[in-house]
């Protein structure tokens, strides 16, 4: 039975390695694609409260594979972080970020902070950096435009140059936020140390945080911890009204999820949020 299990293990991890192959092949094709190749970004709002007012945008890329269709990143990103190809796919993310926020902040004042995702492998590379802030010049938009969102691990355990990096762009105005904060790597004594800006709290915290107040003591305890660095926090993953009213009632001021908007294509965005046009 053992050598059964052995084999097993070995054929799935196997298969495994074959669709990671085959993925990042499809994947490097959609990347020399110069139409994105079924990639694109959607963006979704942050939002302030308790008034729902739009405060930025976060973008997350998507892929619509030409034979499996729509994959979620967390299938295909680690695949890019895997084989180096997250480089040209950040670049890639962040053309089609900046380009669209730009556009849409010449309507819309309260979109004109666009945050993107930054993985660990982009951090360390010498020339991030720069690239980034030609890119932000190229579409018209200042440093303080930009949020990176980079998570925890990236920061805990990363190396001087990632710490370099982030320094260096937040000088020029950019602002960081530790993403995914209070899974996996929270060492609460070395956050002091961050060069971050604001905590976004994973929605894991919300999990039943409405009906148990054991899960609501944890999620006021992720909200203490920024209120002790003196971090403003985002509580992502807000999908009904009680999640918001709960959020707000326990002092938080900035949240993300379902319940105010859904990721969207950019030409969307103007239609189903509320801007300057309504008055
Ligand atoms: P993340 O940065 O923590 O992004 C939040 C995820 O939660 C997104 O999933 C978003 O669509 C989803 N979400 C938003 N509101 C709700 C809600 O109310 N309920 C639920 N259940 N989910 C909600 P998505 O777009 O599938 O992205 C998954 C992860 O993939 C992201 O997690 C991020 O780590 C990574 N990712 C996405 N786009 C990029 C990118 O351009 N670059 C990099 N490096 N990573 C990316
Ligand atoms: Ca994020
Ligand atoms: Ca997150
Ligand atoms: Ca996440």
């Amino acid at each position: 039975a053992l050598y059964e299990a052995k084999q097993l293990g070995r054929n799935r991890t196997a298969r495994a390695r074959a669709s990671t192959g085959t993925l990042a092949r499809d994947l490097a094709a959609a990347l020399a694609d110069p139409d994105g190749g079924g990639l694109r970004v959607v963006l979704q709002p942050l939002v302030e409260l308790p008034s729902g007012r739009v405060r930025g945008l976060e973008a997350l890329v998507r892929w619509n594979h030409p034979e499996r269709g729509e994959l979620s990143p967390a299938l295909f990103v680690p695949v890019a972080e895997q084989t180096g190809q997250i480089i040209a796919l950040g670049a890639l993310v962040r053309r089609a970020a900046f380009r669209d926020v730009a556009a849409l902040a010449s309507r819309m004042d309260d979109t004109r902070i666009v945050s993107v995702n930054a993985s660990g492998h982009e951090l360390v590379e010498p020339d991030y950096a720069d690239a980034v802030l030609e890119g932000l010049a190229d579409a018209g938009l200042d440093a303080t435009s930009l949020v990176l969102e980079v998570t925890e691990s990236v920061v805990e355990g990363s190396t001087a140059r990632a710490l370099d990096t982030l320094t260096r762009l937040r000088a020029q105005g950019v602002t960081v936020a530790v993403d995914d904060f209070g899974i996996g790597y929270s060492t609460f004594s070395r956050l002091d140390a961050l060069p971050a800006d604001y905590l976004k709290l994973d929605r894991a915290f919300l999990d039943g945080a409405v009906d148990s107040p054991r899960r609501r003591a944890l999620l006021e305890t992720a909200l203490g911890v920024g209120r002790a660095l003196d971090l403003p926090v985002v509580t992502e993953g807000v999908e009904t009204a009680e999640q918001a009213q709960l959020v707000v009632s326990l002092g938080c001021r900035f949240a993300q999820g379902y319940f105010f908007s859904c990721p969207l294509p950019a030409e969307r965005v103007l239609e189903e949020l509320p801007h300057d046009d309504d008055g």
